[in-house]
């Protein structure tokens, strides 16, 4: 039994219910300080704001041949964040995520690999330091061949956040609830989702998801 179990009491059986969250660009931001470090290591003056596409290779200046590098920089640039005890969950999140602590649990699914790992539960247990943080990374469910949203739902999620419109699709697909966290490189969604903002629309909708959940009106 898992030991967050013990902590809530607003469950419909007296459990917490399960948000699965993203880690990158939903619990931290990402994609912005990692442009940012390449910038410092390349000497390039990438800017983060006109960057309106997944394919990292074509704003870094990368041709077909360079393309491999992307995701190694990306392992590098998660190995010294590993290092920067300043980089840490925003305090907003921070205080959202104590909040809701009371009715939810909160696994984390990332595409980070799983050497990476240590570092998620850490942060994760910084931020949430009454429950036992839970991390599923890239290979523990890229060897099920699976997606995210399948993952969620194999681990009792009755939602999934994420601010990739691909998981989130795929969590709706599963038939659970999914909340896109809005960035510029999903303005043009336009699927069933509700595309929040910031944390505090997180936790409303979260809220509205317990309560139906109480109320016996979810379907799954
Ligand atoms: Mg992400």
């Amino acid at each position: 039994m898992n030991g967050a179990m013990h902590n809530g009491h607003n469950g419909a059986n007296g459990e917490l219910l399960t948000a699965a969250l993203d880690f990158d660009d939903t619990l931290k931001p990402f994609r912005a300080p990692f442009i940012e470090w390449y910038n410092r290591l390349s000497g390039t003056d990438i800017d983060y704001t006109q960057i309106d596409r997944y394919d990292l290779a074509y704003y870094m200046g990368l041709g077909e041949q360079d393309r491999h590098k992307v995701p190694e920089l990306v392992d590098r640039y998660h190995e010294q964040e590993m290092q920067d005890t300043s980089l840490s969950i925003p305090a907003e999140t921070v205080e959202v995520l104590g909040r809701l602590s009371l009715f939810f649990r909160f696994p984390v699914i990332t595409a980070r690999k799983n050497r990476f790992k240590p570092y998620t539960l850490a942060q994760m247990s910084q931020a949430l330091p009454a429950h036992s943080p839970e991390a599923h990374h890239r290979e523990d469910y890229e060897s099920l061949s699976t997606t995210k949203g399948r993952l969620a739902k194999k681990i009792g999620a009755l939602v999934l956040v994420d601010d990739h419109a691909a998981n989130v699709e795929a969590a709706l697909s599963e038939g659970l609830e999914a909340i896109l966290v809005a960035d510029q490189l999903n303005r043009g969604y336009d699927g069933r989702a509700l595309r929040v903002d910031n944390w505090r629309q997180i936790e409303e909708e979260l809220m509205a998801i317990h309560e139906r959940h109480l109320n016996g009106d979810f379907v799954l």
